[in-house]
């Protein structure tokens, strides 16, 4: 077993090999944390972030046109604060 000690103890002094020991501890947190975000989500598309307060609850209420020119003006409303938004988008 000496020789399977000193090899094991030679792979520990190689810094990839240390950081793949820590990948799977890695790996599982990182699961845990997509699977608590997907939960929030509900299923739900990700609301869009409000650029008057800040907060993830921006969503799209109504929308108009085309207009003459192709352009679609999307209305946007915040859940927190109620601000809205109107957005022109050019469809592709
Ligand atoms: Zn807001």
């Amino acid at each position: 077993m000496g020789a399977i000690d000193d090899f094991m103890k030679m792979l520990d002094r190689i810094p990839i090999w240390k950081r793949l020991g820590e990948v799977p501890s890695e790996v599982y947190d990182l699961k845990r944390r997509v699977a608590d975000l997907e939960e929030k989500l509900g299923g739900k598309w990700p609301a869009e972030v409000c650029r008057y307060c800040g907060e993830r609850a921006v969503r799209l209420m109504d929308h108009r046109g085309p207009d003459a020119h192709g352009i679609i003006t999307e209305l946007w409303t915040c859940g927190a604060c109620q601000q809205t938004d109107r957005r022109p988008v050019k469809p592709r």
